[in-house]
């Protein structure tokens, strides 16, 4: 009989369907070879990944969890990253947010190469090379062009120098507020999960105020088990876990490629899946 721990989920992946550099069947793949039970595709404001996923994994005989990771920003302009699990992909009020989030990714990202082609050899038909066709444009589109034209090593070098939100070259763009992304993914029968929470080396991290209004607005879960938390921080997260009722996740952050971050180096129990899916009523797991 297998233990819980040989039957693990990873439950964050990307594909090229946001800012992964492998179609959502190659991550289904590379889940598949790293001996995982079963994962989650959690493109940024986009769920156009789900139905190639589910089908690679039925082939592959892994289950799949349709998920979306909403980007949000605070009132006070800090990042937060939302993860949404078994929503229903065609409920509107979501929809309608993280459609207006793709659109102002896209303007920002042309503001981003506008300044940046003033002192780089960088060109918007460049960052479109390096995006699938309808992806959600990100930076890390803009640090693919710049590594082709020769100007940074790799996305992480990019992500320390030029592209930074302290950076000249930096543009912001429209994201919903955290605590409404929680309700709206509630309202659209998700299951609504706090990414990498405290996640310092990101960036500023939110207060606890915030983070207890997106508790009282419905917040599911904590990924306390993400290499961008870190020690310090999970132990608050463990604690504030077990105050609130929150079930904890483990997962990778995959972006094949793009990232160091190895799919399946952190996993989430059966157990944990199985309250996702108790929880939600917009879709469902795809088991094989
Ligand atoms: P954006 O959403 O355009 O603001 O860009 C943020 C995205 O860049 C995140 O979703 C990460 O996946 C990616 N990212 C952030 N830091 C790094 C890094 N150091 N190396 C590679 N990708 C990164
Ligand atoms: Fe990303
Ligand atoms: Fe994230
Ligand atoms: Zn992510």
């Amino acid at each position: 009989m297998a233990s819980l721990e040989d039957m693990p989920f990873d439950l964050h992946t990307h594909s090229t369907i946001s800012d992964g550099t492998e179609p959502p069947a190659g991550v289904v793949r590379a889940a598949a070879r790293a001996g995982l039970t079963g994962l989650a595709l959690t493109d940024h404001d986009s769920t156009a990944g789900w139905a190639e996923a589910a089908a690679a994994a039925t082939e592959q005989g892994l289950a799949f969890v349709p998920g979306m990771e909403v980007s949000c920003v605070s009132d006070t302009g800090i990042s937060v990253h939302l993860l949404s699990y078994l929503h229903d992909p065609t409920a509107p009020g979501l929809l309608e947010e993280i459609e207006r989030s793709r659109t102002s990714r896209l303007t920002r990202a042309q503001r981003m190469v506008e300044r940046l082609g003033e002192d780089y050899p960088i060109t918007w038909e460049m960052v479109m090379d390096h995006a699938a066709t309808d992806a959600t444009i990100g930076r890390p589109h803009i640090a693919d062009a710049l590594v082709t034209a020769g100007v940074i090593r790799d996305r992480s070098a990019a992500f320390t120098s030029i592209l930074t939100p302290r950076s000249r070259y930096y543009v912001g763009h429209y994201a919903p507020d955290p605590v409404d992304a929680v309700r709206l993914v509630l309202e659209a029968g998700g299951v609504p999960v706090f990414a990498h929470p405290l996640a310092s080396m990101r960036g500023r991290v939110i207060g606890m105020d915030l983070f207890r209004d997106m508790i009282d607005a419905g917040l599911a879960g904590v990924e306390v088990f993400h290499r961008d938390n870190p020690e310090e921080a999970r132990r608050t997260l463990r604690l504030l876990a077990r105050e609130h009722g929150l079930f904890i996740t483990g997962s990778s952050d995959y972006h094949g490629a793009g990232k160091p971050n190895r799919i399946g180096e952190n996993t989430t129990p059966d157990e944990v899946v199985a309250r996702i899916e108790e929880q939600a009523t917009g879709s469902a797991i795809v088991r094989p």
